[in-house]
């Protein structure tokens, strides 16, 4: 699977399948897409390859964990979440609260 951002600075591409997909309800995800939901796609770092000048913008889920959004520098496009950097898996909804899963 290949992507990219609204303006084409940033690209990625995964080399496997995802681990799981689906929804996510939570009110960070709300605010953060401006909408009812987010859509996701959850793979290990080392399985996505990224290019381009990324920004990421990090805080405390409703759940206490850190989570970290990392969005295009020139267009603000949200390409990936994440944990901490010793976290392996590049977005994990156990970070969320009031997630609704979809597999
Ligand atoms: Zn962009
Ligand atoms: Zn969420």
């Amino acid at each position: 699977m290949k992507g990219g951002c609204l303006c084409g600075a940033v690209r990625y591409e995964a080399k496997t399948r995802p681990i799981y997909s689906g929804f996510c309800h939570c009110r960070d995800c709300q605010r953060a897409t401006g909408t009812g939901h987010c859509c996701y796609m959850i793979f290990s770092r080392g399985d996505v390859d990224f290019s381009g000048d990324l920004r990421a913008y990090s805080k405390f889920a409703e759940n206490g964990n850190i989570t970290i959004r990392h969005f295009c520098a020139t267009c603000g496009s949200q390409i990936f979440g994440s944990g901490p950097p010793e976290d392996d898996r590049l977005d994990d909804l156990r970070r969320h609260a009031g997630r609704h899963l979809t597999v």
